[in-house]
């Protein structure tokens, strides 16, 4: 039995991958002593995982800035906007397709598949594929020529790449695998001719829903390569879900199959004990989890590898995690101040190495020389699960109670519309933002003040009411309709809650990467969540005494606070979704006692929390739209009911949003504007729509004409009633002069549609 790795966190322990890059960025590091320092942080990372008594380690994990788009680059899948001439892309050309540079925008970004991982977006169709460098032939020399390791190549496979990728049609998929493929090839051949053993080929979209074609599609190209390619050993990596369709991909003629054992347990289980593994291959057991940050049950997980080698030998079993580490944070060692019961229990990207070695030890020597280890992790996890915060009994019983409820508001809409109506008596297409304004140095410097306790409440307390009066003036100013306070008082829109409310835990250094050198420390839930005490009547309160104009209240809502953490796996997530939002029901009940009656509960999350599957996502839906129900229908018919999502696919999803029963829903839309608006025009959605009128995420002030023209768009396929007007999401990181000149011209762009209808 073997040990092995699918991936290392690129950022480093203490980030100094990102701060390399930015400082390279930013000018303050040559070209060479940044390649220098990366060079190391590249090779610390080898030795370290050797150390830890890896047998396969991954080489070509690390990256620059994504894997997905050095394989592009090595593709040489560059747009024709970023001039590159041949030969060696230059770092710079690199670096411009990730950030854009003056001349050109920057490749899109997306979510990569259910995680908070960003990857940047091939784009076909522009040039014709050439190899341009062979980068993971050269990570593999690196390793084994100046470390004496000799690594195990990773890259993403063709099918997964091309999936992934855009700039071609749907019926061109095949002709561009086809095309694609003989580069791959000669990547591969030239790896098999420097003595690679095994080649990491990550095929993460085997997992999703595959038609009849695309499989016969996979056949032929894994043909190809086992023909190409007589020597090498390639290890097909699936993970994040189990695979529906087992019995082909085990005929595939590979060396290697991993499957996930974590994430697609159940069904990879019985697949591969009903129809067994092939007696040539390799099997990479995906058994400890690569996506939370828990320790392993290890007691279980010997188990499970238990019955893995029930059917595959154990000399053809890699015990492994389930994807690549990038998703988790690096080492738990600096975690100090954490509550001892959660301390013990968690296990980072070097915890979980030490976990995948001692189950190998077990087997390969006997479990006795383990059993110490089983036996600690016993004590430990029992420890957290008898901590009263996981036995909340009076939140427990209140979460079950909800099975019996549909927690559905009292009035229907269209009498709740009525009510609000005579209530608001809001002019025709009403002008509003959506929460934030800009967090300038100063605003960022008083909470530092405040939370190193250079600064007391009562100063801080009233830097923020200082901000929200000046803020509530140039609303005022403005003309704006419905006005916000301007969340002076948040870092992060999941972590200010997060930190109000029992049940969450934050890591000093729980980094993990979002995008580029972007990296987030999501809050860990471990505990059952309580509300404790109001988290945001203070400052709406404060901004509604200042103005005669309706404030909305602001909060984040159950589903993004549980996409963006890392949860606790001992219940289901609809459990910890649940638990929170009848946390944020208190809320809301307490901003709407305190006179607040326009609450807005943002999810720009809930999409992202849809499983991977089809066939799962009406389960996911039921459930997190139920709980944004269960967070905002107690309200009184007259109280106005808001939600805002970032963009996001509409045309699968606006049922879920119409369950959602929130008064108004505000979007992004700025940027798919025509798109968006039609998806809306041929529904039956007749409840309140804020379509985001301009784009936010550059300092230009767009003129009221363009606005004027985007605002007319809107009233031509939705009733003017029904309309509100708001910009994109994010003023938060917008200049002050910009975001006033901004919205000084979107208000008179609707005044003067308004006065045309
Ligand atoms: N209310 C939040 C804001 O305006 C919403 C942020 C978001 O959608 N991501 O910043
Ligand atoms: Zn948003």
């Amino acid at each position: 039995m073997k040990s092995s790795n699918l991936g290392y966190p690129r950022i480093g322990k203490d980030r100094e991958w990102k701060k390399a890059l930015e400082a390279f960025w930013a000018g303050k590091l040559d070209e060479t002593t940044f390649l220098a320092q990366m060079e190391q942080i590249r090779k610390q990372h080898l030795v370290k995982q050797q150390k830890k008594g890896i047998d396969w380690i991954p080489v070509n994990d690390f990256t620059f800035y994504d894997h997905m788009l050095d394989m592009a680059v090595m593709f040489g899948l560059i747009p024709k906007r970023f001039a590159y001439a041949g030969g060696p892309v230059p770092l710079a050309t690199y670096f411009a397709m990730a950030r854009g540079n003056k001349d050109a925008v920057a490749s899109e970004m997306t979510k990569w598949f259910n995680t908070n991982y960003h990857y940047i977006v091939p784009e076909f169709g522009e040039r014709t594929p050439v190899l341009t460098e062979n980068r993971p032939l050269q990570a593999y020399l690196e390793a084994r020529d100046q470390l004496g390791i000799a690594g195990k190549p990773v890259i993403v496979g063709p099918y997964t790449f091309v999936k992934l990728s855009k700039g071609y049609a749907k019926d061109e998929f095949e002709r561009v695998v086809d095309q694609i493929v003989p580069l791959y090839v000669d990547v591969l051949r030239e790896l098999e001719l420097h003595g690679v053993e095994w080649v990491q080929i990550d095929e993460p979209a085997f997992v999703l829903d595959l038609t009849g074609q695309d499989k016969v599609l996979i056949r032929r190209v894994y043909e190809q390569f086992s023909q190409a390619l007589p020597h090498l050993k390639l290890m097909v990596q699936t993970y994040f879900e189990a695979v529906d369709w087992y019995e082909e991909l085990i005929e595939l003629p590979v060396h290697g199959l991993g499957l996930d054992f974590v994430h697609g347990k159940t069904a990879n289980l019985a697949n591969l004990t009903t129809h067994g593994f092939p007696q040539d291959k390799v099997l990479g057991a995906g058994v400890i989890d690569g996506r939370n940050i828990w320790r392993s049950a290890l007691e279980e997980k010997w188990e499970l590898v238990k019955t893995l080698c029930t059917v595959v030998a154990p000399e053809r079993v890699w015990v492994q995690p389930s994807s690549s580490l990038l998703h988790v944070p690096v080492t738990v060692e600096d975690e100090t101040d954490l509550p001892e019961e959660v301390r013990v229990a968690l296990a980072f990207a070097d915890e979980k190495l030490a976990e995948v070695r001692l189950l190998v030890q077990g087997f390969q020597y006997g479990k006795y020389v383990i059993s110490k280890e089983i036996a600690q992790n016993e004590k430990d996890l029992q420890r957290l699960a008898q901590s009263p915060a996981r036995n909340r009994q009076e939140v427990q019983e209140a979460r079950k109670a909800l099975a019996s409820t549909a927690a559905k508001r009292a009035v229907p809409f269209h009498e709740r519309r009525e009510i609000q109506q005579a209530t608001w008596k809001l002019p025709l297409l009403p002008t509003t933002t959506i929460g934030s304004f800009p967090q300038t140095t100063e605003v960022r410097q008083a909470r530092q003040q405040f939370k190193k306790g250079n600064w007391t409440v009562e100063q801080y307390d009233a830097f923020i009411q200082e901000q929200i009066r000046e803020w509530i003036a140039i609303q005022e100013q403005i003309g704006l309709d419905v006005l916000v306070h301007g969340e002076f008082e948040r870092t992060d829109m999941v972590e200010y809650f997060g930190e109000k409310l029992d049940g969450f835990v934050f890591t000093k250094n729980g980094w993990v990467q979002s995008y580029g050198s972007r990296c987030v420390k999501p809050p860990v839930i471990y505990g059952d969540v309580q509300f404790v005490s109001p988290m945001t009547v203070k400052e709406s309160v404060y901004a509604k005494s200042l103005t005669d104009k309706p404030v909305k209240g602001m909060l984040t809502g159950p589903s993004t606070i549980l996409n963006w953490s890392f949860v606790r796996d001992d219940v289901s997530r609809q459990e910890v979704c649940e638990q929170i939002a009848l946390a944020l029901r208190k809320e809301v009940e307490a901003l709407e006692a305190a006179g607040i009656r326009m609450i807005q509960v943002d999810e720009p999350a809930l999409r992202e929390g849809l499983p991977l599957k089809q066939a799962d996502r009406a389960a996911y839906l039921d459930w997190a739209v139920k709980s944004f129900r269960v967070a905002t229908s107690t309200v009184e018919p007259g109280t106005q009911i808001h939600t805002h999502m970032c963009y996001c696919e509409f045309h699968d999803f606006i049922d879920a949003i119409s369950e959602l029963d929130a008064d108004v829903i505000s979007i992004e839309t700025s940027r798919s504007h025509g798109e968006l608006v039609s998806v809306f025009g041929t529904c039956t959605y007749d409840k309140g729509i804020g379509l985001g009128v301009y784009d936010i995420h550059s300092p230009r002030v767009p003129a009221v004409a363009e606005i004027e023209e985007m605002v007319s768009r809107g009233v031509q396929v939705l009733p003017p009633g029904q309309f509100w007007i708001n910009p994109d999401c994010g003023l938060k990181t917008r200049g002050r002069e910009e975001t006033i000149a901004s919205l000084k011209n979107m208000v008179a762009a609707t005044h003067a549609v308004r006065n045309r209808l």
